[in-house]
């Protein structure tokens, strides 16, 4: 009995447990079995999906009793709703997960494969735009390292964030094909697919119980298929879900067309309902308002909150304990519907009373605010979500009466905060504000670092701030070590091991200890070194990419993160421009590559304007033979796996945001990190990093976010800077000359206009302070021990941005959710 128990352990740990000899079989089979094809003609990629369904093997174990343990000890769990998940490669990061890249290394090598190459030919997941969708994808990682029993629900788009090339200087967009060979990570679950309604009319039916119950007759049936891909925990068994959803055609829904003998039009509407989850809106920061949009919101949402309902009701009678059992995190307004559909599910499904509802839903939900700024704060008229979601609006239509009634009696006699605070925005076309459905069902409202969760509270949201106060807090973003220092830069991972150990990896602020080394110029060189070492490669791959030949020895200057005029890439130009008069006077330039990733929303002229600006100074700078300091790189399709190798050869992280625009940042985290010093303005995240790491080892330039309102109030225009520096005047006169764009002398007035008139950016306002500041770049970096010092402090202080730190707040503070350990029975835990 006992002898036939351990034969079975050995067999099953032959076929998915981790020893190299059980980890070559499972190559060598899916290999042979699931891409049919031997060793010797298989392509990369044939090896790549070999690999990955071997690796995922070894989660399904681990995903399975993770799951068991969370239903069997009935924990309290968080769902995350998120319209973007931008997640970038998965390979790497699982087999970090399970420990095994080493041995899988050696293994692969064996067999004459080079690990690397196969992790290479992934293409990245990018299912969402940049900042938003990439912190809620270092959640997942930090949630499952913390054995924190979270899941992730989104859209799985068809198309993810568009492929950017670059012709003739202009971004031209390409559809991103990213499941064009399959994707070997997800598990698709047509068994659990949801219905999910659209349009029609609400009838009001006497219920049972004396008073009346809503139906909601719908027009329309959608199904979302449910496909699942695991997020494994580092160094620990916990693997979570990240549950996305597809949409399909329901069946009853054409049949009457289809009857009819309308073959075709019933194959078009079919199309309309499957198109829902078939392309990611490319804007970041900005709300286009279009019906399929809201049509993608309600889709995912609906879904997400029946697989929720679903699950605590298979387990529990009573909703009075929903919100002890369940706690949903909205990223950003996106998911704010959620609310009014959980009403919705409550009331008409379950027949729950309005209060009791009410009650369990604002207990359950917490938002996250991800921006201040006016266009990017969605507002759906009232006429769209009639027509879509009829029996949603009724419901927001008395959630509004409610909350105005409370509001009046809190403020009596202030019918201005009413209209400020209502749901509804009065107007030619009346208008759901959606952050306002998401603060009132809500019992935390959080930014996401310190002074944008302050301006949430004074500026934003102020009237709920007085009202509910308690809602209000702040969560700092992170982002996970494993992937943006471990992973991305495994020589600066390896020395630091070397100084302080491996805990680092879960446990960031262990890198303080780094400090004892800031002064040992063995230490410092080393840094050097290994910066030096990824500059090399980084200059290869710009060498590969856009045949540039940069110096390794330069300043590596870098600015990657989405084109928005908010975050003034036009402000780096204008300086790279100043420095090239500069050194056109004979004046001395530092030697400096630039490096700019970045893509425009391609509907932001103004944007893909800016990144046509780049490119000619680029073409100007880099072909000049008379100046050799200064080289500008714009890498095309900047995205994760882009950002993996750019960061860890960065010098100095361009951080130059108009104060008061960004809400947090995370670039600025991944980077300072990697041993980049900032150079930063008083914004976002910026003001704890610079506190964190001291005010001696960052950068600071410009005006505050109250300098700012004040100079706006005071109706700042950017003629009074041009006219008040020379610098600044030779710059502007020398793009206004037509230089930059010879063949097409105003092809960059209307950068010139913006600037020089109301621009609410400040750009040339900043513009002086940020000069002077890049001279005291140059001046620090003359001073290489200095540097290497600053770089190692900057390494060593920024353990507070680990990702794990702000889930365990989220976890703590919002969702009120425990660690949960999982514990593997069988042959499959660790060796
Ligand atoms: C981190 C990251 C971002 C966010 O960068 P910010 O500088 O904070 O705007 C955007 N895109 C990608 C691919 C990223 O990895």
């Amino acid at each position: 009995m006992e002898a036939a128990r351990r034969q079975d352990a050995i067999l099953h740990d032959a076929r998915t447990g981790l020893h190299p000899r059980a980890l070559r079989r499972a190559f060598a089979d899916h290999l042979h079995l699931t891409r049919a094809h031997e060793l010797t003609e298989a392509t990369p990629y044939d090896r790549y999906v070999a690999l990955a369904h071997a690796v995922r093997d070894r989660l399904v174990e681990r995903w399975a009793k993770t799951q068991r343990t969370y239903y069997e000890r009935d924990v309290k769990r968080a769902y995350y709703l998120s319209a973007e998940y931008l997640l970038g490669r998965a390979l790497w990061s699982n087999l970090q997960a399970l420990g095994i890249q080493d041995t899988y290394r050696a293994v692969l090598r064996d067999l004459g494969v080079n690990l690397d190459d196969l992790v290479g030919v992934e293409p990245d997941a990018g299912l969402g735009n940049g900042g938003l969708g990439r912190l809620a994808a270092c959640f997942l990682d930090s949630a499952a390292t913390l054995a924190l029993p979270v899941t992730g629900y989104g859209i799985r788009y068809e198309f993810g964030i568009f492929e950017q090339v670059i012709r003739d200087g202009c971004q031209v967009e390409l559809a991103d094909e990213w499941l064009r060979f399959g994707n070997p990570w997800e598990i698709e679950r047509p068994e659990h697919v949801v219905p999910v309604s659209f349009g029609g009319v609400t009838e009001r039916v006497p219920s049972k119980h004396g008073g009346f119950r809503v139906i909601w007759r719908p027009e329309q049936q959608v199904l979302g298929v449910p496909f699942d891909t695991p997020v494994a925990g580092y160094g620990s068994d916990t693997v979570n879900s990240l549950r996305l959803w597809s949409s399909r055609a329901g069946q009853e829904f054409d049949f009457g067309l289809f009857n009819a003998g309308d073959y075709v039009r019933a194959v078009e509407q079919k199309n309309q309902t499957e198109v829902i989850s078939k392309v990611l809106y490319p804007n970041d920061n900005f709300d286009a308002g279009k019906e399929l949009r809201l049509r993608q919101e309600y889709f995912f949402v609906a879904c997400s909150i029946a697989d929720i309902i679903g699950r605590f009701n298979r387990t529990h009678a009573d909703f009075r304990r929903l919100k002890d059992k369940v706690a949903i995190q909205l990223n950003d307004t996106h998911p704010a519907i959620a609310i009014a559909e959980l009403m919705r599910v409550l009331m008409d499904d379950h027949l729950l009373p309005w209060e009791l509802a009410w009650e369990q839903t604002v207990g359950s939900f917490g938002y996250t605010n991800h921006t201040l700024l006016p266009e990017a704060l969605e507002r759906w008229p009232v006429a769209l979500f009639e027509r879509l979601l009829p029996r949603h609006l009724e419901i927001i239509y008395e959630i509004n009466r409610r909350v105005l009634r409370e509001v009046r009696s809190a403020f009596p006699h202030d019918e201005a905060r009413v209209q400020r605070m209502s749901l509804i925005e009065e107007g030619p076309e009346r208008r759901v504000r959606m952050a306002h459905l998401a603060v009132v069902g809500s019992h935390s409202v959080n930014g996401v670092a310190r002074l944008h969760s302050e301006l949430v509270r004074t500026r934003l949201l102020r009237d709920f701030n007085e009202l509910w106060p308690e809602r209000f807090n702040n969560k700092t973003n992170g982002v996970t070590p494993r992937r943006w220092l471990s992973a991305c830069n495994p020589a600066l991972a390896a020395l630091i091991t070397e100084k302080v150990g491996a805990g680092w990896v879960t446990d960031l602020d262990r890198l303080l200890e780094l400090e004892q080394h800031a002064d040992d110029p063995d230490f410092l060189d080393r840094l050097a070194t290994v910066k030096l070492e990824n500059k090399r490669d980084l200059a290869r791959l710009i060498q590969d990419e856009l045949s540039i030949t940069v110096d390794p020895a330069s300043i590596y200057d870098v600015q990657i993160k989405r084109l928005h005029e908010y975050k003034r890439q036009l402000l780096n130009a204008l300086h790279i421009v100043a420095l090239y008069l500069r050194s056109k006077h004979g004046e001395a330039v530092t030697p400096r590559t630039f490096v700019f990733g970045a893509k425009a929303a391609p509907g932001y002229r103004m944007a893909k304007l800016i990144i046509q600006f780049i490119h000619a100074v680029a073409e100007v700078v880099n072909a000049d033979r008379r100046q050799e300091a200064l080289r500008v790189a714009f890498m095309p399709n900047y995205r994760v796996s882009l950002a993996e190798r750019i960061i860890p050869a960065a010098d100095v992280s361009e951080q130059i945001s108009t104060a008061g625009m960004e809400a947090s940042g995370t670039g600025n985290m991944k980077l300072a990190m990697n041993g980049a010093l900032t150079v930063g303005t008083l914004d976002g995240a910026n003001i704890e990093i610079r506190e964190a790491v001291g005010p001696e080892n960052f950068f600071l330039f410009g005006l505050d976010a109250d300098e700012v309102e004040a100079k706006r109030r005071a109706g700042y225009k950017g003629s009074t800077a041009y006219a008040s520096d020379p610098l600044l005047r030779e710059v502007i006169d020398l793009i206004a000359s037509g230089f930059f764009s010879p063949e097409d002398r105003t092809l960059f007035q209307p950068l010139l206009s913006a600037l020089m008139g109301i621009d609410p950016y400040l750009t040339l306002g900043d513009f002086s302070a940020y000069a002077v500041c890049q001279k005291e770049v140059e001046v620090a970096h003359a001073d290489r021990t200095g540097w290497s010092r600053k770089a190692a402090l900057n390494i060593a202080r920024m353990g507070m941005f680990s990702s794990d730190r702000t889930i365990r707040e989220y976890g703590q503070e919002i969702w009120k959710v425990e660690p949960v350990a999982i514990v593997l029975d069988g042959p499959q835990s660790r060796i």
